[in-house]
C-alpha cells in the first residue's frame, strides 16, 4: 500500500486537479506499490466528471484504402500496391458494408485510410482516376456524403494530416473527425526508430492540424500510442499538448490511450510491449492531468481482463464493431458487446451507445443547417445518446 503522501494526497484534495506536468511526470514514474493509489485517485476523477457510465460507438469500420505513403514501423494495416490483401474499396463495397452495420443497431461509419498513396503510387494514381476522383480525399469526401445520404449511419474519418480547407470539406459530412498525434518526440522520425519513413507523423504537422481543427470548432478525436520508443517525459509532453489545444479551443472530444501491440511481419516485430501497469498508470495520469475531458482504451488491446481499464479512469471504449474486425489490430479482436456490457457492469458502470460525436459536442453543430444535422437529429436522443439503443 502507497506511504506516498503526494499520491494520497490526491484522493483526499480532489480539488488540486488538474495535476501540474512535473507531478504527472512523477506519478508516471511512481512505483508497483504507487499504482492502486494512483488509479483510485485517477477513477475518483472520473466519476466526478461522468458518474456511472462508460460509453461505446457501435460502428462498422471501412478501410477505404490501405495503400500509404508512410512506414510507420508499428503498422500492419499498410500495403504497397502489389502486396498480397492492397485494396481499395469500391463505392458499393462501402455501401454494402454500412448497411449490413446499419442493420446492426450501427451508428458510426469509421473511415480509416492510409496517408496521401497518390502521391507515390501510380497505381493509386489509375485507381482514382477510374473511381472519377482527383485524389485520395476527393474520394474520400464523395464516400461520406454517400455513406450520410443513404443510409442513418455518421461518418467519421481520420485520413492523416488535413488542411483547413479539406478539415472544413469533411467536416460538412462527418459530425467528427480524428488525428492521432502518436507523440511529440520528433527523434522518433530517425532512421529506424518507429516513425522513420513516415513523413506524415511529424509532430509539429499533426499538431497544425489538430489546431486548425480547433480555430474551425470541430468536434476532434486524437490520442497518444504508448511503447514506441518514447520516453515517460514525452508522454506527459504530448499529453500536455492535447490538454493546451482542449484549453484554446475546446475542441478535443476524446483522448485515446493506445498502447502498442506487437505483430509479425512488422518492423517491430521485436520490440516489447508495454507492461500492464505501465498503461493502467499512463490511462490515470492522464485522467489526472485532463479530469474533464474524455478519455479512451481500446478493450481489445488489453484483453483478456480489458475490464480494470475502468479502475484507471476511462470513460470511453472506443468504437465496436458488432460486423468487421478491427484492420488496424487484425490479431486483437473486439469483444462481444454482450461480454462489454457485462464487464462494464462489473465495475458498477452503465453501458451505453454513443455516436461518433460525444453528447456534449452536439449542440453547436445543430445550429448549422444541412442534412448532417438532420442525421444528427434523427440519431441522437435528448442526452445525446444514440438514439433508442441500450
Ligand atoms: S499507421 Fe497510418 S500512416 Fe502509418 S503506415 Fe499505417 S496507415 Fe500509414
Amino acid at each position: 500500500m502507497s506511504t506516498n503522501p503526494e499520491v494520497l494526497s490526491l484522493n483526499t484534495c480532489p480539488d488540486r486537479l488538474p495535476i501540474s506536468p512535473a507531478m504527472a511526470l512523477r506519478l508516471l514514474s511512481s512505483t508497483e506499490v504507487d499504482l492502486t493509489a494512483v488509479t483510485a485517485a485517477a477513477y475518483a476523477a472520473k466519476e466526478r466528471f461522468k458518474p456511472k457510465i462508460i460509453t461505446y460507438s457501435r460502428k462498422v469500420f471501412l478501410p477505404l484504402t490501405n495503400l500509404c505513403r508512410d512506414y510507420c514501423g508499428y503498422c500492419t494495416f499498410r500495403r504497397d500496391p502489389r502486396q498480397t490483401g492492397a485494396h481499395t474499396m469500391s463505392p458499393d463495397e462501402v455501401l454494402e458494408v454500412a448497411r449490413a452495420g446499419e442493420k446492426l443497431g450501427c451508428g458510426e461509419a469509421l473511415f480509416s485510410l492510409g496517408d496521401k498513396p497518390e502521391l507515390i503510387f501510380p497505381e493509386m494514381r489509375s485507381t482514382l482516376r477510374r473511381l472519377g476522383y482527383k485524389s485520395t480525399l476527393h474520394y474520400l469526401e464523395a464516400m461520406c456524403e454517400l455513406v450520410l445520404c443513404r443510409t442513418g449511419l455518421l461518418p467519421h474519418a481520420n485520413p492523416g494530416l488535413l488542411s483547413p480547407e479539406w478539415l472544413k470539406r469533411l467536416a460538412s459530412y462527418c459530425p467528427s473527425l480524428g488525428l492521432m498525434l502518436e507523440t511529440t518526440n520528433d527523434k522518433l522520425l530517425a532512421p529506424g526508430a518507429a516513425h522513420d519513413q513516415a513523413p506524415d507523423k511529424i509532430p509539429a504537422r499533426r499538431l497544425r492540424t489538430i489546431e486548425e481543427a480547433g480555430k474551425l470548432q470541430i468536434p476532434f478525436t486524437t490520442g497518444i500510442l504508448i511503447g514506441i520508443g518514447e520516453t515517460l517525459s514525452d508522454r506527459i509532453r504530448s499529453l500536455v499538448a492535447i490538454s493546451q489545444l482542449q484549453q484554446k479551443y475546446g475542441h478535443i472530444q476524446e483522448v485515446i490511450i493506445q498502447n502498442f501491440r506487437v505483430k509479425q511481419n512488422i518492423p517491430m516485430a521485436n520490440w516489447p510491449e508495454p507492461a500492464r501497469g505501465d498503461i493502467l498508470r499512463t490511462i490515470a495520469v492522464a485522467r489526472l492531468l485532463m479530469p474533464e475531458m474524455n478519455i479512451q482504451a481500446p478493450p481489445n488491446l488489453s484483453a483478456p481482463d480489458y475490464q480494470d481499464l475502468i479502475d484507471a479512469g476511462i470513460n470511453d471504449w472506443g468504437g465496436i464493431s458488432p460486423l468487421t474486425p478491427d484492420f488496424i489490430n487484425p490479431e486483437a479482436p473486439w469483444p462481444h458487446l454482450d461480454e462489454l456490457r457485462r464487464r462494464s457492469q462489473s465495475k458498477g458502470q452503465t453501458l451505453k451507445q454513443r455516436l461518433p460525436v460525444y453528447p456534449e459536442f452536439i449542440p453547436p453543430l445543430l445550429t448549422r443547417p444541412g442534412l448532417l444535422t438532420e442525421k444528427l437529429i434523427c440519431a441522437a436522443d435528448a442526452e445525446g445518446y444514440a438514439r433508442g439503443k441500450p
